[in-house]
């Protein structure tokens, strides 16, 4: 017989692991479903700008590790396996994983997004061999060294900055002539003399010998260059982790889930919440709030 929770929160990175603490602390019993390693997309952070207590720098790790802490204190039962289909059985959902079935009262998809690919030749053959996208995880790997970083919004230029404690030198190369960054990025980097900025600009190709040694960028007017470096990371937006979604829950045009009050999807009683759900601001403390909004919904539904 499939296990049954009150609520089945989809992700353990900081909304899903936030929407079960609230939903826990309510006397739900509650289950979190991930795939990889708990915490999403500010694992690889190593100081999170803003931090949310200023005094002090935190790492995405070391805050994800505390909310798994205390949900595991609440009784949170932390599964270890991705949710493959939701199927809607009326009063319950069904949700399904390769090694079994689980049935919710409510779900909560935080599934979060993943950083895009390029999809430019040279890209996959070169994956971890010089193309990366974790900055704090392979930057140490880059001392001195030369590296393209490629966009122009937060992550892009947040990672740049870490880049640059590391390499001799980071070009970004932009598409567009002006970042859309908040602006204490845009100020850090245009002040940083180990930055430099390629606008107006698309990466083509990705080529080397064993590791990268170089990409192949085309200039605005069509004029093609190589930029001679030893590592590339792509910054160039999000992907909603929304594939394995049944069609009754409304999505837009770039696959992020569609809500209504409170943060509910099209199919009644599932409810969206951080980086999956479009019109997500992609800052931290919005993640927090909504998977708390969503919870209160969710505990009143239930009541
Ligand atoms: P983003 O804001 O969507 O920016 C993506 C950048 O990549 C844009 O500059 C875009 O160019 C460029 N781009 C998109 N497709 C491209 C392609 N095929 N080739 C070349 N360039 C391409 O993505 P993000 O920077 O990853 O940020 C995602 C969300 O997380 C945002 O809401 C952001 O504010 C948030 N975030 C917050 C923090 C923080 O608060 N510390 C840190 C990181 C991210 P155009 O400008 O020309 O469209």
């Amino acid at each position: 017989m499939a296990q049954s929770f009150d609520v089945v929160v989809i992700g353990e990175g900081i909304s899903g692991l936030t929407a079960a603490h609230a939903l826990a602390q309510a006397g739900l019993r509650t289950a979190t479903l991930e795939a990889q390693l708990f915490g999403g997309l500010v694992l690889n952070v190593n100081e999170l700008d803003p931090a949310p207590d200023p005094s002090h720098s935190v790492s995405g790790a070391e805050i994800a590790s505390e909310l798994m802490q205390a949900n595991a204190d609440l009784g949170v039962q932390s599964i270890q396996e991705a949710a493959t289909s939701i199927r809607d059985r009326g009063a319950t959902k069904q949700i399904t994983t390769a090694a079994a079935t689980y049935e919710a009262r409510q779900v909560v998809i935080a599934s979060g997004a993943r950083l895009k690919k390029l999809g430019v030749p040279g890209e996959a053959e070169y994956e971890g061999r010089g193309v990366s996208q974790c900055a704090d995880c392979d930057g140490p790997m880059y001392q001195d060294e030369t590296v393209v970083v490629v966009g122009g919004g937060d992550s892009a230029l947040q990672e740049a900055l870490v880049l640059a404690k590391y390499c001799g030198k980071v070009h970004i190369v932009h598409r567009g002539t002006a970042f859309r960054a908040q602006q204490h990025f845009v100020e850090q980097v245009n002040a940083n003399p180990r930055i430099a900025t390629v606008w107006n600009a698309q990466v083509k190709s990705i080529a080397g010998g064993q590791m990268v040694e170089r990409v192949e960028i085309a200039h605005g007017d069509g004029k093609v260059e190589p930029i001679p470096c030893a590592g590339i990371f792509a910054y160039i937006g999000l992907a909603p982790n929304a594939d394995f979604l049944p069609h009754e829950i409304e999505r837009d045009g770039a696959g992020a889930i569609v809500t209504r009050d409170h943060l509910e999807t099209s199919l009644a009683g599932v409810w969206a919440v951080g980086a999956v759900r479009s019109g997500y601001s992609g800052l931290l403390p919005d993640a927090v709030s909504e998977a708390k909004q969503a919870a209160r919904a969710i505990v009143e539904r239930l009541a």
